[in-house]
């Protein structure tokens, strides 16, 4: 199943049925709390309550809500109800060397993780992201489409990076840190550490405001 039937649910699917090629289109399903309609691009789109009536079936969900803290919340309801947390990747994604990519990751098309990465739990790199070398990402960490981030950059849980943004490289003494739950906005360079909670926009990246 991909968990959330809506924007990023739907780029999500096509890439999952892709990754199980052999397996019959009507055996993936969306999850939805608040299903917009009975179907979606073909899919059924099932309650919670319902998929967990399948799960004789050796079901398992991709996290497909942007949201950090709801894909948390969805994360621990899956784990805890028995429901696999399936990982999604790309056929076009490239992963080189020494990466450690913790359980429930959704690597969409064109995304490079070159080498010595450790990344976290559910960890969202949207279309042609890319991270380079040493850098450490953090649980629950949500890249928009095209975040450039460079090397020796620390990522802390609950990061959102917004489309385009460019991180500069730290450095192995003194790694760049996007700190806990900190917003970057789309675009953004962001050349120096940000705090934790904070949003920071434009060229340099500076905070518009505390979270
Ligand atoms: N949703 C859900 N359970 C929750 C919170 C959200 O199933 O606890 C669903 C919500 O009904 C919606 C989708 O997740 O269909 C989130 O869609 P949205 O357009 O807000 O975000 P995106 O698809 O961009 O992550």
């Amino acid at each position: 199943a991909v968990y959330g039937a809506s924007g990023c649910g739907r780029s999500v699917m096509p890439v999952l049925r892709e990754q199980f090629s052999d397996v019959d289109k009507s055996a993936f399903v969306f999850i939805d709390d608040a299903p917009p309609a009975n179907f979606l691009n073909g899919h059924e789109i099932l309650t919670w309550n319902s998929f967990l009536e399948l799960s004789g079936r050796a079901c398992s969900a991709a996290l497909a809500i942007a949201n950090s803290v709801i894909r948390e919340r969805l994360f621990w309801r899956c784990l805890d109800s028995g429901v696999r947390i399936q990982s999604v990747t790309a056929s076009s994604v490239v992963v080189m060397d020494e990466v450690e990519i913790d359980s429930g990751a959704l690597l969409s098309p064109y995304v490079t993780i070159t080498s010595n990465i450790k990344i976290g739990k559910a960890f969202h790199a949207n279309l042609y992201s890319y991270v380079e070398h040493d850098c450490v990402i953090g649980d629950f960490v949500t890249f928009a489409p095209s975040v450039k981030c460079n090397g020796n950059v620390r990522v802390e849980d609950h990061v959102y990076i917004g489309a385009g943004a460019v991180i500069k490289q730290g450095t192995p003494e003194k790694p760049l840190v996007i700190g806990r739950g900190a917003v970057v906005g789309m675009g953004a360079v962001v050349t120096k550490s940000v705090p934790p909670g904070v949003t920071v926009v434009g060229n340099p990246a500076r905070i518009l405001r505390r979270g």
